[in-house]
């Protein structure tokens, strides 16, 4: 049985993922985090209940447990990590926000054996999209990425947008300009510059996570979508996580390295 912590269990993804835990086979929620909802209880979507704790170091004692989900908010999750991998827990991370240097330096600070496992995207449609879009990028350099999330999103761009546009910068062989900036009437009109992709974030209620990568060539373009219609579409890729981290150590970045184990 593989004992996990959900931090920032009472928040959209916290929840999701406190039920997918109890629903999947050899994995049990032990504990949920949130100081936003400490000393309240979580629904685990199958007739139980999880008190939820304000204070993680507090609930990581109490708890022993081998793996920590965390998706919190961009503001608390290095000191999150830095207090689990202290204790010798394994992490599954999938807040956004923190950059390679950061995740590094955390990894190398954390007990041999333990590992530090971040996906900018739980979904395996996502990956997938961010895979087809670095192939295509080798052949149709001109590449632009829209991102579209919900209006409570803390950080922009996405983290899948960050990510996508790293991958396609090193696919492709050449890097063209990008039109349009140095006239921008409006500022922002163009997006913004990551690793010389322009990347456009649109914040509207009603959606969740979705992302376009726009190819174009001579007298054509390539459309790869990929649309998250639900929280549930993350959730197998959270559980295989989960169980893949406990026989892993060090930094690993991207569920693409996990799908195919
Ligand atoms: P949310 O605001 O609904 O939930 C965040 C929760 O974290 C809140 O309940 C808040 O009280 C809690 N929190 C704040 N500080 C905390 C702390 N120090 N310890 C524990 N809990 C704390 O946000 P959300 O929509 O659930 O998203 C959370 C994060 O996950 C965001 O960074 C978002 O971008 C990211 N996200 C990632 C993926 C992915 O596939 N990687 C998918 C969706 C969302």
């Amino acid at each position: 049985m593989i004992d996990v912590l959900v931090s920032g269990a009472a928040g959209r993804m916290g929840r999701e993922v406190v039920k997918a835990l109890t629903e999947a086979d050899g994995i049990r929620a032990v504990a949920a985090v949130d100081p936003g909802h400490a000393d309240r209880t979580i629904d685990d979507g199958h007739g139980g209940e999880l008190l939820c704790r304000g204070d993680l170091s507090a609930a990581l004692a109490g708890a022993r447990p081998h793996v920590m989900v965390d998706f919190t908010h961009p503001n608390a999750v290095e000191g999150n990590l830095r207090a689990a991998l202290a204790a010798g827990v394994h992490c599954v991370v999938g807040t956004t926000g923190l950059s390679v240097d950061v995740l590094q330096g955390l990894a190398a600070g954390a007990p041999e054996g333990v590992c530090l496992f971040v996906a900018p995207n739980f979904a395996i449609g996502a990956v997938l999209m961010m895979r087809f879009a670095a192939e295509a990028a080798r052949f149709m350099p001109h590449v632009e990425i829209i991102e579209l999330h919900h209006d409570r999103k803390a950080d922009a761009p996405s983290g899948t947008a960050l990510r996508t546009a790293a991958l396609v910068a090193a696919a492709r062989n050449e890097v063209p300009g990008a039109p349009g900036r140095e006239t921008e009437l409006a500022e922002g009109a163009r997006g913004a510059l990551v690793d010389q992709v322009s990347v456009h974030s649109i914040r509207l209620p009603g959606l969740v996570a979705h992302q376009e990568v726009i190819f174009g060539g001579k007298g054509q373009t390539l459309s790869i979508r990929h649309d998250s219609i639900d929280r549930s579409s993350f959730m197998p890729g959270v559980v295989l996580a989960v169980r893949e981290v406990v026989s892993r150590s060090g930094l690993i970045i991207g569920l693409e390295n996990l799908m195919e184990a």
